[in-house]
């Protein structure tokens, strides 16, 4: 077993295919901690108290026991180097996710060469899924169970039905 990681993203909201990477980071590393980043700038559908509350929810599901979730802002980098780990944990999805994540890797990269980058592949039956998909299907009252963990369902129902004018990109 590794080290520390770090496996970071807005998660608004965590779903199937986040779980279903931080399954297998949680498999390679001593400790994993999920970082929800705040993104102070634009307002999410979820608060990041709320979305820190739906990853440790899951955790505890899924009866994971060697990831922590805690939240950041700011750079990426500079958070790792915070809680002194040295691996950054990225997901990939489909072709066109390398293009972006590899872009990403490298600036980062420029940041702090420290850092390593580590992308695990998702399972096959999660390549589909992602939060924009799952917010939109969910504020047009469609079926997400086969998407997110059952927490991350419920609490999307109660945000439409208190919503339902909500914008979707949010
Ligand atoms: P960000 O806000 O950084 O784009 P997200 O919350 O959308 O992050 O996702 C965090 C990480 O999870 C990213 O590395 C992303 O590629 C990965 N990811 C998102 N959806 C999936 C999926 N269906 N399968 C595997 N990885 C995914």
């Amino acid at each position: 077993m590794l080290k520390k990681a770090v496996f970071p993203g807005s998660f608004n909201p965590f779903h199937l295919g986040h779980l279903d990477i931080l399954r297998r980071a949680a498999r390679v590393f001593e400790q994993v901690i999920v970082a929800v980043y705040e993104n102070p700038s634009k307002p999410l559908l979820f608060t990041v108290e709320e979305r820190i509350e739906l990853v440790r929810e899951t955790v505890k599901d899924a009866q994971i026991s060697n990831v922590q979730v805690a939240s950041f802002r700011g750079l990426t980098v500079d958070y790792l180097k915070s809680v002194e780990a040295y691996v950054m944990i990225r997901g990939l999805r489909v072709f066109s996710d390398f293009e972006f994540e590899f872009r990403m890797a490298l600036a980062n990269q420029r940041l702090a060469p420290e850092i390593e980058i580590v992308n695990f592949m998702t399972g096959e039956q999660y390549i589909h899924i992602s939060s924009t998909t799952v917010r939109e299907i969910a504020s047009l009252g469609g079926d997400v169970s086969s998407m997110v963990p059952p927490n991350v369902e419920a609490a999307l129902r109660r945000r439409f039905a208190d919503k339902t004018s909500l914008s979707t990109d949010m």
